[in-house]
């Protein structure tokens, strides 16, 4: 099967780079703009607007009355405009509101150019981009298959980004025959049907612990201002400790991300059939302390995860409703056992004398469950 994925990685231009980059940014801007303001017109005269085809045959007359629009990368300055036609195709199939123009005010300032006979390839720690030539970046992984597009993003601290689009081809991973249950806790990140289960105290890093540290001194600062009459916006270490939290949160979600991506891709290729609660992201999004919103993020991004990777590898998700009372049954001999408190971590089953975790016995209910919707499918 064929994927498109995404890489995004941090660039570092020379500055006779930067100032290349600029002017791409500003003549894609330019023709963007110049492109809005004929379609408008045509629109105001006749009621229809124009097409990618018809602006694109002008843009050669263009460059000869505008030289420097030569001086750039000329795939970006196509694409520029085949940006605007899709904005306008959206507008008017009403998914989008009218195309506006670019301005120069925007905080995040891009172009976007496509791989055509190789103009952009990997070397090593460089990345070989139309009229810049080699960048260096932060090479933080591989890219896999064929480069399809590169846009490149100057953002407002002046850091520099490019996001690769990649498409590759992807093989189904080997049947296992096997199947899991998966329940999802707070204690327990993760707990399996086959009774393992996925600690969140192994992954709730040093770094987790420091930002509540770091966030605590953010409450504290934000009083401190409130006590002395100065408005948040003002309170300089207020805003500075603000910052910083947000950067350690981001790498804590990196950090998260990327355990995530190791436990799924470890449950995809162990397992043909995953199933799992269907998640009510709705009220998880309520609920604003710092440890479930964690929990939350991870919890949604997990099962996305195995969603897509799912699909990739050709293995069965499969999606328990959330109000299947998976914690109410005997796995073992089905009796119905009623709702148990909180507190109840472990059980033996009146019925069959099984002696059962909680969680474990849970995950197992919902395998049971899954299997059965996959059975009469
Ligand atoms: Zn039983």
């Amino acid at each position: 099967m064929l994927i498109k994925k995404a890489y995004k990685f941090r660039i570092y231009p020379t500055n006779e780079q930067k100032r290349q980059i600029a002017k791409t940014i500003g003549c894609s801007r330019f023709v963007f703009n110049h492109f809005l303001v004929k379609w408008n017109d045509t629109y105001k005269q006749t009621g229809k607007g124009l097409t990618y085809n018809a602006c694109s045959a002008q843009l050669p007359q263009l460059k000869k009355e505008l030289s420097w629009l030569k001086e750039v990368d000329s795939i970006a300055v196509q694409s520029s405009l085949r940006n605007l036609s899709d904005a306008f195709s959206r507008f008017f199939q009403k998914q989008n509101k009218a195309p506006r123009f670019k301005s120069k005010k925007h905080p995040v300032q891009s172009y976007t150019t496509k791989q055509i006979n190789g103009n952009i390839s990997m070397e090593g720690n460089k990345i070989k981009l139309p009229k810049l030539g080699l960048v260096r970046f932060a090479k933080s992984r591989e890219v896999h298959g064929r480069i399809i597009n590169a846009t490149v993003r100057r953002n407002p601290s002046g850091k520099y980004f490019i996001s690769i689009l990649a498409e590759t081809d992807i093989q189904p991973l080997a049947k296992t025959e096997s199947a899991i249950g998966i329940d999802l806790g707070i204690t327990d990140f993760a707990i399996l049907s086959d009774g393992r289960k996925i600690d969140n105290n192994k992954f709730t890093s040093n770094m987790e612990k420091k930002l509540k540290r770091e966030q605590r001194k953010l409450s504290r600062r934000a009083l401190h201002a409130k006590n002395n009459g100065i408005n948040l916006l003002d309170a300089k270490n207020y805003q500075k400790q603000k910052r910083y939290v947000a950067r350690l949160y981001e790498r804590v979600l990196n950090q998260r991300a990327d355990f995530l991506n190791k436990l799924s891709t470890a449950i995809i290729k162990n397992h043909d059939v995953i199933c799992i609660e269907d998640l009510n992201t709705k009220g998880m999004l309520r609920n604003h302390k710092l440890a479930k919103s964690i929990a939350d993020v991870s919890w949604s991004s997990f099962v996305t995860k195995l969603q897509y990777k799912a699909d990739w590898y050709g293995k069965t998700l499969v999606k328990i409703s959330r109000w299947f009372p998976s914690s109410q049954r005997c796995s073992a001999c089905g009796l119905h056992t009623g709702k148990k408190s909180l507190e109840v971590r472990e059980w033996t089953c009146p019925a069959c004398h099984m002696h059962h975790d909680r969680d474990v016995n849970a995950s197992k209910n919902i395998l049971a469950e899954g299997l059965r919707i996959v059975a009469s499918a």
